[in-house]
């Protein structure tokens, strides 16, 4: 089981984050300051730290930096800034992925599965070569490791959201599922938004896919139902 470490003064945030890493079998362990939390990080084994950037103690930058130089586990920089966030990019502190709060833990959970999948793969590949987790259907290839897409060799970009929509229907084809089932698959019910978000969502993957609506190659539209994916 994969453990992980929540460097997280704000008790609710830290919570939450660990409720949902639990129910999706990580182990966690919450340090609520950053000299607590960096002593913890340097002295334990863990496969992936998120870390909030204002710390009481030893800021993120610091625990950053330090961890960094020691260890090469992903790291997942938090803070409520989006400034801060830009300001930690640009100073290249070797954080894997960044979020400004609040995100939902439903993404949390799943940036922190692709970091480990990833880190994994290169922990892994110097005993044996592991291949990216694919799913290609006519022309459409999704790569699940590095959360890629590619439309007849050619990438195209998606939103995390819109990623994890495709990757959905893709791997579950010719199965109809309704807004509703979408809605709460892929926002999850803590989310706030409406059904009409799956719509919207819907409409730009069809039009990255190329996807004409009413004559699509993809993604079908069962009036009144909901959508699959054709195969
Ligand atoms: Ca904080």
């Amino acid at each position: 089981m994969a453990k992980i470490l929540i460097i997280e003064d704000e008790k609710e945030i830290a919570d939450l984050e660990k409720d949902y890493l639990e129910m999706n079998n990580f182990e966690v362990e919450i340090y609520d300051r950053g000299d607590t939390g960096l002593e913890a990080a340097e002295n334990n084994d863990y496969d992936l730290i998120v870390l909030d950037l204002m710390l009481p103690g030893v800021d993120g930058f610091d625990i950053c930096r330090k961890v960094r130089a020691e260890k090469d586990i992903p790291i997942i920089m938090v803070s409520a800034k989006k400034d801060d966030i830009d300001k930690i990019r640009g100073l290249g502190l070797g954080a894997d992925d960044y979020m400004t709060k609040p995100f939902s833990p439903g993404e949390l959970v799943a940036r922190v599965k692709a970091h480990i999948a990833q880190y994994q793969r290169l922990v892994g590949a110097g005993n044996k070569k592991q291949e990216n987790d694919i799913i290609e259907i006519r022309g459409v290839k999704i790569d699940k490791t590095a959360r890629r897409v590619f439309i007849d060799g050619e990438e195209k970009i998606f939103t995390t959201k819109e990623f994890d929509l495709l990757t959905f229907l893709a791997e579950n084809p010719n199965k109809v599922y309704t807004k509703d089932d979408l809605f709460r698959t892929i926002w999850g019910m803590e989310s706030v938004g409406d059904i009409a978000t799956v719509t919207v969502h819907i409409k730009k993957i069809r039009e990255k896919l190329g996807d004409v609506s009413g004559d699509s190659k993809y993604i079908e539209t069962i009036w009144g139902v909901g959508y699959r994916f054709k195969i």
